[in-house]
């Protein structure tokens, strides 16, 4: 055991050699208090309980950042802190990460100067379940790189423009759901680049599979985009004659489903203004300056199909009414989704930079988190099947980075076993086998959603994730419905109902509406329905084999690039501040394998430095080090973990970094500093 330096720290202030009794008490009240900063630091090993305390203790006194090692835990407060001012921005800067309380900051600057220093490509991928905060974490970074990094006034164009490319996506692309207020109904991974002088200088955005069927329905409790709603209540009379509209929501049926046009904690009218001068900054033209802005047009578009209906109606005169509302629906879907593309295509013209000179980026990856409703359909379906993709990218990269290191720096170690989510992805994606094959989907004629089902079970009523009412008895007590199945997904058990999964899969739009919507006057309609397409015979992919492909793309994307992990936990399900509901982040914990991630970071060694690190920080604690070690640092660590009392199997010694065993140790270490500073 360390006989330890804290209890003869030297007192850096009152000069080198002094020995002071330290009072121990008082630093292991105040952590009592606030908990440990990072996890890592715990000392009971592997306790998921100890590791909730710790959350509640921080989240109680407002704290709500915790680190495992270099990942961010962030619990959402519910309520607006003042740790997001320009003065925290540049606190934060350029220090080091462990020198300060955790913030998304800390962390984003840390991905930002790693950036510089190794000239790679980095990118943060912030996870959660919906509405646990990912999108304002996506959000506080983006403002962290706008408002700290270099400027030159040339370029602060491209700065107002990344961050105006957010309020137009989400008035088009968020919505109220029963989860969230402001919900994200699509991935967005966006890259920021930055050139060798770590100038921002241009971001580029991908999005992923929209909530299309929001469109036309919504379930009690939610809406539809906000954008339809900030245009009711935001535009002027001018504006909502030209386009035909009338203010009440009462009269569209797309609007009222979830008989809840009004929240309480939104203000339409607002968001329209701000929504107006981002498309503004973004330089949508304008085409028509009896016009109001182009936004207006972009907004007509968006609204379109309201026109549109009736001409559908015509076109289907002989078809019965449940064919009529069907094809309407699909148009609608159809305007509305090729419009978000062209939208976010727009976007990153304005975007783009010209220069092709060598620039490294920065990636947010966004993404809708795993969703579990009362009913869940397609949608959730591919929402979650998302989350098990990007877990298993999350297990491949730190797994592979962790054992890595190892190697690098000459280092053993035993690997740490893991809940390895492959099983599910395969069972979704596998070729002729998986759910998602395309020859199930669009089969022609008689294919139903019942007979989808049948031929899922007769392929997979072996495999252990996989659960109908028909294997439901074999399996497991729980009875479900028939036309339901059950996934056992790695974040827990998920019912799906099958009923509409063909149709959303297939996603089919008569010709002859797209043919409509080739000829129509409007040019971004023109563009948004190609001849290429109307005239193509090929069949169309499905929803869900695109949604695999895209994602397989994303992959590749990330691989690439060096991780950063921000994990958002829900504090409670009624968006209260202050309450910390313990079952609801314990699950979350489990399921988002933060105890593993942690257990990773222990195997082997908890705590990991590098050497001038190491010595810059600790190195007022020994007498040879302070004020400056002038020699090799790694001897310097060396000469300095000796005077604290380290014993031999407490650390090892790696080619750049001193490896720490035991929390324990690291922990009196950083007491000590903690004491004499
Ligand atoms: P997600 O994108 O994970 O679904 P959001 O980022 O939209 O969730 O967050 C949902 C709501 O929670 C926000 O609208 C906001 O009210 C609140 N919230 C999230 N993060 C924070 C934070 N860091 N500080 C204060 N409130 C937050
Ligand atoms: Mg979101």
């Amino acid at each position: 055991m360390i006989l330890f330096t804290c209890l003869f720290g030297l007192d850096r202030g009152k000069g080198k050699g002094k020995v002071r009794q330290l009072d121990l008490e008082r630093a292991l009240t105040a952590r009592d208090r606030v908990g440990v900063q990072d996890m890592v630091l715990l000392d009971a090993h592997n306790s998921e309980t100890a590791f909730l305390d710790n959350l509640k203790k921080r989240f109680s006194e407002d704290l709500i950042y915790t680190y495992i090692g270099t990942l961010l835990i962030s619990v959402n407060p519910y309520k607006e802190l003042d740790i997001y001012s320009k003065r925290h921005m540049d606190i934060y800067m350029v220090v080091n990460f462990y020198e300060l309380p955790p913030h998304i900051y800390a962390l984003a600057d840390n991905a930002y100067q790693t950036m510089l220093a190794e000239s790679n490509n980095h990118f943060i991928l912030i996870s959660g379940e919906s509405g646990a905060g990912k999108t304002e974490a996506t959000k506080k970074i983006l403002q962290y790189y706008a408002v700290s990094c270099p400027s030159s006034s040339l370029l602060n164009s491209v700065r107002d423009q990344m961050l105006m490319s957010n309020p137009i996506l989400e008035a088009f692309g968020n919505a109220k759901t029963l989860k969230n207020d402001n919900s994200s109904r699509f991935g967005k991974y966006m890259d920021i680049q930055f050139d060798c002088q770590g100038d921002a200088v241009g971001g580029h955005i991908l999005s992923y599979l929209l909530e299309k069927s929001r469109v036309v329905h919504q379930n009690h409790g939610e809406r539809n985009f906000h954008i339809f709603y900030q245009l009711l209540d935001g535009g002027d009379e001018d504006l909502l004659r030209q386009l035909g509209l009338g203010r009440d929501t009462q009269h569209y049926n797309y609007l009222l489903q979830g008989e809840c046009a009004k929240v309480s904690s939104i203000n339409d009218r607002n968001d329209w203004k701000s929504v107006k001068n981002a498309l503004l900054v973004m330089h949508f033209e304008l085409s028509d300056i009896e016009l109001i802005g182009v936004h207006v047009q972009v907004l007509t578009e968006a609204l379109t199909y309201r026109k549109i209906e009736a001409r559908a109606d015509e076109v289907l005169c002989p078809f019965t009414v449940d064919h009529a509302i069907y094809a309407r629906d699909a148009l609608a879907k159809a305007i509305y989704g090729r419009t978000f593309t062209w939208l976010v295509n727009r976007i990153n013209e304005s975007l783009e930079n010209q220069d092709s000179t060598r620039k490294t980026v920065i990636g947010l990856l966004d993404i809708y988190g795993f969703e579990v409703f009362s009913v869940n359909s397609f949608e959730q379906f591919c929402i979650n099947y998302c989350n098990e993709k990007l877990q298993q990218l999350f297990i491949q990269l730190t797994l592979k980075a962790e054992q890595e290191e190892y190697e690098a720096e000459g280092i053993e170690w035993e690997p740490v076993q893991f809940f390895n989510n492959k099983i599910i992805c395969d069972m979704v994606e596998e070729k002729h086998r998986g759910i998602i094959s395309d020859e199930e989907c669009l089969m022609p004629g008689d294919a139903t959603d019942l007979t989808f089902l049948e031929k899922m079970e007769k392929k997979m009523g072996n495999h252990p994730h996989f659960i109908t009412q028909k294997l439901a008895d074999k399996k497991t007590r729980r009875t479900l419905e028939r036309g339901d199945f059950r996934l056992l997904h790695y974040a827990g058990e998920v019912t799906y109902c099958v009923v509409g999964f063909i149709d959303k899969n297939n996603d089919l739009l008569y010709r002859h509406l797209k043919e409509v919507m080739k000829q129509s006057k409007n040019s971004i309609m023109q563009q948004c329905f190609s001849s290429d397409e109307v005239d193509s015979r090929r069949r169309p992919e499905t929803v869900a084999t695109q949604f695999k492909n895209s994602l397989q793309g994303l992959a590749e994307i990330l691989m690439a690039k060096q991780a950063w992990y921000v994990r958002c936990l829900k504090s409670n399900d009624s968006k209260q501040s202050g309450r910390f509901d313990d079952m609801l982040v314990r699950h979350q914990v489990k399921y988002l394998g933060l105890m593993e991630h942690l257990r990773v970071r222990r195997a082997g060694f908890a705590y990991r430095k590098r050497y001038e690190d190491f010595l810059k920080r600790y190195k007022p604690l020994c007498p040879d080090t302070w004020p400056h070690w002038r020699g090799v640092p790694a001897e310097g660590v060396e000469r300095l973990v000796q005077h604290l009392g380290y014993q031999p199997d407490e650390y090892t010694m790696g080619r750049t970094k001193i490896f720490i065993r035991y929390a324990r140790t690291l922990f009196a270490t950083e007491d000590a500093y903690e004491l004499c500073k």
